[in-house]
């Protein structure tokens, strides 16, 4: 034995036979609970060894290994992908996962994760189905089209569609939309992957319907017009509407495709909000296919949505790609309840819970951030300073970039005199410690929370580990 090592360790059968770390196995099992004991068991030897074992009888005590063991079990055994408070302002967040479901989305969620279902199998006949015609009807219903198929999101769409309709031919697209969605989703690189070749015409700031026409050529496959997502060109500008340029497609007998992106399928401006383009005026303003996101302004689960002419849709599910890009049942799901609430549009803003959030008033906000405005005060202390203030929330997702929704919320700045070093770094990263992080923005030397996606139980889940932030 070493000189020094005056502490004896426990054996691991003596811990795995302690009433404490019987409970242990019971939760998890006793390989992973055996794993964690030697493993704890090693760190505190060789703590000894390198003389750095402090904690002497007391840490070595059964006891102390138990407890110790607990909370790495715990650590361990949390979900990586976590529940957190979205109140950065960007209602349609895509690193905080986009639109939340309304319930009925949620509960049909949960049947089918626990019950076989029709998926693929027609239950008139008794005889294989396609998982497309599960929603197909709702959506010729809500869009106009002929025909639509369902994939894993819309860069799956574009790229699907691209592949089908012009493998070795050339899609027409204007200089002016040649979009990068982020996350390595640029148009001209999708179209390499589809096989397709990108002829640009125009220029970055107008682009005009002679262009198009001096574009087509016998190799041209597609006329292809691309949502302006996340940007947008001001100033000395032009671009060809869809319907300018549907009679050229026609005339050379080339079809015509929209990448929506977020693609909405109501007027937004019912509800306040400003407009969008629909999926139905597009289709109406003659596209041939139009692809757009389930979980962007649609609200739903994430998928791609391409929908249009019968017998290009038909020709896409035969692609085999298709079968690689399919979407599971969980999505279909999802998507259907969702498609539903389409058909009672005067109730939407309340039940579609995307469309709720956008079109929360400033007012429901301003009250909340009255209300919560000494709490957080009192949590954090006086080292910092909670202001209820007006600002401005985003949709996100690449949904109409320029315009901003008036929000209210609350606005934490560093106390006067204050000696912490990056302290709007310091409370980030507090935030984002708690059980349930809570992600804002910095921005302007301060910390913004826009309280817009704070709504219902989320509040009061919100108040409740407010006591931790101080701790
Ligand atoms: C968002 C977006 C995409 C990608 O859609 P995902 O559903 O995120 O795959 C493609 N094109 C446009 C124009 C978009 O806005």
């Amino acid at each position: 034995m070493t000189t020094g090592q005056t502490v004896r360790l426990p054996s691991v059968d003596r811990i795995l036979a302690d009433a404490a770390c019987q409970a242990l196995v019971a939760e998890y099992g006793r390989v992973q609970t055996l794993a964690c004991a030697r493993a704890a068991l090693a760190e505190l030897r060789a703590a000894m060894l390198a003389g750095t074992g402090t904690a002497g009888e007391e840490g070595a005590s059964i006891a102390a290994i138990v407890a110790q063991m607990d909370e790495r079990l715990q650590a361990q055994s949390r979900s990586h992908l976590r529940a957190v408070f979205n109140l950065t302002g960007t209602v349609l967040h895509t690193n905080l996962g986009r639109a939340l479901l309304p319930d009925a989305a949620v509960q049909a969620v949960v049947e089918a994760l626990q019950w076989p279902m029709n998926l693929e199998f027609d239950l008139d006949t008794g005889k294989r189905g396609d998982r497309d015609d599960l929603v197909e009807e709702l959506l010729r219903e809500l869009t106009g089209a002929e025909a639509a198929t369902i994939v894993n999101n819309n860069a799956a769409a574009v790229l699907l569609m691209l592949n089908t309709l012009a493998q070795g031919r050339e899609v027409i697209v204007s200089r002016g939309e040649l979009v990068e969605i982020g996350g390595a989703f640029r148009i001209p690189d999708v179209m390499t992957r589809a096989g397709a070749v990108l002829r640009e015409v125009g220029s970055t700031n107008r682009t005009h319907l002679a262009d198009y026409a001096n574009g087509v050529n016998e190799h041209t496959a597609l006329l292809m017009k691309v949502h302006c997502s996340n940007y947008a060109i001001t100033g000395f500008t032009k671009s060809v509407e869809l319907d300018a340029l549907v009679p050229l497609a026609a005339q050379h007998a080339i079809p015509t495709a929209v990448d929506l992106g977020s693609g909405t399928l109501v007027d937004l401006a019912q509800f306040g909000l400003p407009h969008e383009t629909t999926v139905r005026e597009t289709i109406a303003a003659g596209a041939d296919l139009v692809t757009f996101s389930g979980d962007k302004l649609l609200g739903g689960p994430q998928c791609g949505v391409i929908v249009g002419r019968a017998d290009l849709i038909a020709k896409i599910k035969r692609n085999p790609l298709k079968r690689a890009l399919r979407v599971g049942k969980l999505t279909l799901a999802a998507l259907e309840p969702v498609l539903q609430l389409y058909r009672a549009p005067d109730l939407l803003a309340e039940r579609l819970t995307t469309l709720r959030l956008l079109t929360r008033p400033a007012a429901a906000m301003r009250g909340q951030a009255e209300d919560l405005l000494a709490l957080l005060q009192a949590a954090l202390g006086t080292a910092y300073v909670v202001t209820a203030e007006a600002m401005r929330s985003q949709i996100g997702s690449g949904a109409l970039p320029v315009d901003q929704l008036p929000s209210f919320g609350l606005v934490i700045r560093s106390a006067p005199g204050s000696r912490l070093s990056n302290p709007l770094g310091v409370l980030e990263q507090r935030l984002r410690a708690l059980p349930r992080p809570v992600i804002g923005r910095i921005g302007q030397d301060a910390l913004w929370l826009d309280l817009r996606c704070l709504e219902g139980a989320h509040e009061a889940a919100f108040i409740a580990q407010l006591g931790e932030l101080s701790a």
